[in-house]
């Protein structure tokens, strides 16, 4: 899409959240409302998921002044899963910019599940977006690195820099999903039949298995989603982790794209960008705000967690997250009230 308007500067829009104490409490509510809700299934395809308590629910909101709200099983470790390539589409768009990255990647829905192998077919080979597993993989493969092993480092520690401490591998998880990947290395075969990956496929794959094994708990994912809502720098840290313009070109393909085929329902009901993780985490971010971090092992059948998806809505409608939303301006209602009674009188 052309939108002809290279060199005119990003002006933001901002908003506030309610004091710290009203946060501090909206979360705990959040926690103890959905605490009783047990529908829902732990994921099984990767078999050591299998194996989660799936009683863990743990909340988390960080704000973009620093500020870490929490409630329950925030401390909690679990692979990072999915939600991993929102991430790495981040340090992939810092690195090599915005029209790479739509050109190689893509931004649309597939509208279909996140391991489709169809959807590159009708889509004559084109990843379609970063979310997606093909995309994903064609996403790793632009890491830089001068072999999988750096570009790997590179990953493991661009995203220990999102969320503020160093992150490490689950090896279990690690090795689980490794022994039962085939379909990713299918896809990633698939991608380089249509010229989408120029390195070794399966290395591809390793790095990508990699990175969604990475260990993070609910506070990480707040704190990591709170950084693209600060324009790239770490509100906890004070590090600067990505370029401001990535956090926009990321938080719009989660948006259309973050939450499985559910993506636009998500936002319906919602209202902001998130990305969903099989191991039961999702990160939702408010720019200009902070961002939530859930964890509930407990998935719909779309795999998103089914506690998050409702502690995400809650707090979303009750912290005033929602970026659609809006509410007749006082200052003009009053303008215009004092027009009508000039007029009148
Ligand atoms: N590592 C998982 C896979 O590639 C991630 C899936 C997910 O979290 O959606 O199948």
């Amino acid at each position: 899409m052309d939108t002809d308007v290279e060199g005119v500067e990003q002006a933001v829009s901002t908003g506030t959240l309610p004091a710290w104490s009203r946060v501090d409490e909206l979360v705990t509510e959040a926690h103890e409302r959905y605490l009783p809700r047990t529908s829902g299934a732990v994921a099984d395809y990767i078999p050591v998921l299998a194996a989660a308590d799936p009683d863990l629910f743990g909340v988390s909101v960080a704000e973009v002044d620093g500020r870490v709200h929490t409630a329950g099983h925030v401390d909690v470790e679990f692979s990072i899963q999915s939600i991993s390539k929102a991430f790495v589409y981040a340090l992939v768009c810092h690195e090599l910019g915005h029209d790479i990255v739509r050109e190689r990647v893509g931004v649309d829905n597939t509208g279909l599940p996140f391991n489709s192998v169809i959807a590159i077919e009708l889509n004559d080979g084109h990843p379609m977006n970063p979310m997606v597993n093909a995309g994903a993989l064609a996403t790793t493969a632009l890491v830089p690195g001068a072999t999988p092993a750096e570009q790997w480092e590179r990953i493991r520690t661009t995203l220990s820099a999102f969320a503020g401490r160093q992150l490490v591998l689950d090896g279990e998880v690690y090795q689980s999903e490794t022994l039962t990947n085939q379909r990713n290395k299918a896809i990633a075969r698939l991608l380089e039949s249509y010229g989408r990956i120029d390195t070794d496929p399966l290395e591809v794959v390793d790095v990508y298995t990699r990175q969604c094994a990475l260990r993070v708990d609910a506070r990480d994912l707040a704190v990591m989603g709170a950084t693209l809502a600060d324009g790239g720098v770490n509100p906890v840290t004070g590090e600067r982790v990505v370029d401001a313009h990535v956090c926009g070109d990321t938080l719009s393909v989660l948006a259309a794209t973050g939450m499985y085929e559910r993506s636009g329902e998500w936002l319906f009901e919602i209202g902001i960008p998130a990305k969903s993780g099989v191991a039961g985490g999702i990160v939702a971010v408010a720019p200009g705000k902070g961002a939530i971090g859930t964890f509930s092992p407990r998935l719909d059948r779309a795999g998103n967690s089914v506690r998050g998806q409702r502690a995400t809505a809650y707090l979303s409608r009750t912290l005033g997250l929602n970026v659609f939303a809006s509410d007749v301006h006082a200052s003009g209602r009053a303008a215009r009230s004092s027009e009508r009674k000039d007029s009148a009188s």
